[in-house]
């Protein structure tokens, strides 16, 4: 928990997101700019800044990250057509709440290259 990080405020419910899927490690939650129909963010409870912060000691929270991505894009339906999952990190990736999270984007044809 850091005091002035929007997403642990979410995670203590300071602010109330609009979850989709929690459990022990993760919270997930509607992302309040939607990019495409379905639009969430996965974030780990522990406050962990960028994906550059993960190491052998908090490895498995990437894997239950994923793990809920796939949940969350079989219940919205979206997960036989195709999604998208990305992890901005840093600025020049287009991070912008230093928190990390893992987008869960589809409902929609998704283009590449990522601009
Ligand atoms: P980033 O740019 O760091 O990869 O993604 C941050 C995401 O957080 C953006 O897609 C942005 O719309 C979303 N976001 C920013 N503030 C809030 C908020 O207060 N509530 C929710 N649900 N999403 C937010
Ligand atoms: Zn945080």
């Amino acid at each position: 928990m850091t005091a002035d990080c929007l997403f642990c405020k979410m995670v203590t419910g300071a602010i109330k997101p609009d979850t989709v899927y929690e459990d022990s490690d993760v919270l997930a939650f509607k992302d309040i700019n939607p990019q495409a129909p379905v639009h969430v963010l996965v974030v780990p409870k522990k406050h962990i800044s960028t994906l550059n912060e993960f190491d052998t000691g908090n490895i498995d929270l990437i894997g239950k990250m994923f793990l809920a991505a796939g949940k969350i894009a079989r219940d919205t339906g979206v997960a036989e057509a195709g999604y998208r999952t990305v992890i901005n990190c840093n600025a020049g990736a287009g991070q912008s709440v230093f928190h990390v999270h893992l987008h869960v984007l589809g409902g929609r044809t998704m283009n590449w290259p990522p601009g």
